[in-house]
């Protein structure tokens, strides 16, 4: 009899069962802990703005399943919204309402999307909508800027960020030169080397494909000018504008980062806060572009768990209970986090920049503001480790990476900044006596 789950109760214990049948233990590299050293949180429960561990530790989460749980853990409408879709039935492969009313909730948020496609995970819309950009354009060659992420896509993964940057991967093996070759990397923020590029070759590029604002190399906001400039250059030349709101999406505003700085792509990418914390994901766009998909069009694409109608009541369930005052509180929370950085920071005497782009927040060490890529990389790193631990040892779970956006989310409240309160000047004091 496999006795295992008696066995293994401690996240430590559970990670070295994990080892043995999941490779570095987890299931998606992010979840590691490989950039700070030591045993990932095997975690047993969410609730609010906390999380319990198999150790029966409790944490202030700053990192929301890395984007989707704006509301907290387990809020009771998008629980209730589930339970009620489960129990009517898990997965049909046939069409259900709620794929047409999710979509008209996307559309009504996001003005320059006029179709939508469900998919289950960000990286499928990404690759989706590089497809779809290529099959309508009939050219090949896609711009990507370095330290953006956009999923695992083959042709995406060069100079990548997120777990690519935090195990410090310039590429991978695995993707062959003719997948990689087609892909144009730049750097992010840095519009000269996009006109170059378009003077080039402009009437080879499908696509230019962009995060919103950058969140996979910290929080790296877009400079004045840059996505416009990517606009007009996209419209002068004939290729797609593929915006990728996964991250920023229906978290930064009600119609995510469009709702900020209001460029309007012609394909965008959406996942995290419109799946509700469940595998569902979505790309969509100008509807002459999106005709080309099939069955309509001829660029093939499809799902067997596609707009599943579990996913679909938690993504609707999440959007409807996020509320112009959950918005305010998100934007309220980061702005309180980031405040608290920069206040123990200055006192432990640690050089750091505090980043915001929208109500995403990090914490880059050193002197100079982050615009880029180089510049994340050239930031004191190895200032994290100590830092992330100390909050990890005072009950403050924050991103185990230095190259990762801290997600707030609306359920934190007085209580938990006060836990956040206590654990910062300790780590201060770590980062300050961090040595390389
Ligand atoms: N695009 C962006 C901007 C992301 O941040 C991510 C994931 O973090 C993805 C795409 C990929 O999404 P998924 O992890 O759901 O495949």
């Amino acid at each position: 009899m496999n006795t295992g789950v008696e066995q293994a109760r401690t996240s430590a214990q559970l990670f070295e069962r994990a080892s043995a049948v999941t490779p570095g233990g987890v299931n998606s590299p992010v979840r590691a802990f490989q950039a700070v050293g030591g045993t990932p949180r095997f975690m047993v429960k969410g609730s609010g703005a906390y999380l319990w561990d198999a150790d029966g530790t409790r944490y202030v989460d700053l990192v929301s399943s890395w984007g989707p749980m704006i509301l907290g853990h387990a809020h009771p409408a998008v629980v209730e919204a589930v339970r009620e879709a489960a129990v009517n039935g898990l997965s049909f492969g046939t069409p259900t309402a709620g794929e047409i009313e999710l979509a008209e909730e996307i559309i009504e948020r996001v003005a320059p999307v006029e179709q939508v496609r469900l998919v289950n995970s960000g990286t499928e819309a990404t690759m989706s909508a590089i497809r779809l950009a290529r099959g309508f354009t009939g050219r090949t060659k896609i711009v990507k800027f370095a330290g953006c992420y956009h999923g695992h896509v083959d042709a995406l993964l060069a100079e990548a960020g997120s777990g690519v940057a935090t195990l410090g991967l310039p590429t991978t093996p695995g993707v062959t030169g003719a997948q990689a070759g087609d892909t144009i990397v730049l750097p992010y923020n840095d519009i000269d080397a996009v006109v170059e590029v378009f003077e080039a070759q402009g009437d080879q590029i499908a696509a230019v494909i962009t995060e919103a604002a950058a969140g996979n190399m910290g929080a790296v906001k877009p400079v004045p000018g840059f996505n416009e400039g990517l606009r007009e250059l996209t419209v002068r030349h004939g290729a797609v504008l593929i915006i990728d709101e996964v991250m920023t999406g229906f978290r930064v505003s009600p119609s995510g980062w469009f709702g900020i700085d209001g460029v309007a792509g012609d394909l965008y990418t959406f996942g995290k806060v419109m799946s509700g914390g469940l595998p569902a994901a979505a790309f969509g766009g100008r509807a002459d572009i999106m005709a080309s998909l099939a069955p309509k069009g001829p660029v093939y694409q499809a799902g067997t768990l596609s707009g599943n109608p579990v996913a679909v009541a938690a993504g609707l369930a999440t959007l409807r209970a996020a509320t112009a005052d959950v918005y305010a509180k998100l934007d309220a929370n980061a702005q309180r986090l980031g405040l608290m950085f920069e206040e123990a920071l200055t006192k432990a005497g640690v050089a750091h920049q505090v980043q915001f782009a929208g109500n995403l927040v990090s914490v880059f060490f050193g002197t100079s503001p982050v615009i880029d890529y180089a510049g994340a990389k050239a930031s004191e790193t190895w200032r994290f480790p100590p830092f992330f631990h100390a909050l990890l040892e005072r009950g403050v779970y924050p991103p185990p990476s230095a190259y990762e956006a801290w997600f707030v989310n609306a359920a934190m409240d007085d209580a938990a900044f006060d836990v956040i309160a206590d654990a910062l000047p300790a780590a201060a004091t770590a980062a300050a006596e961090a040595t390389k």
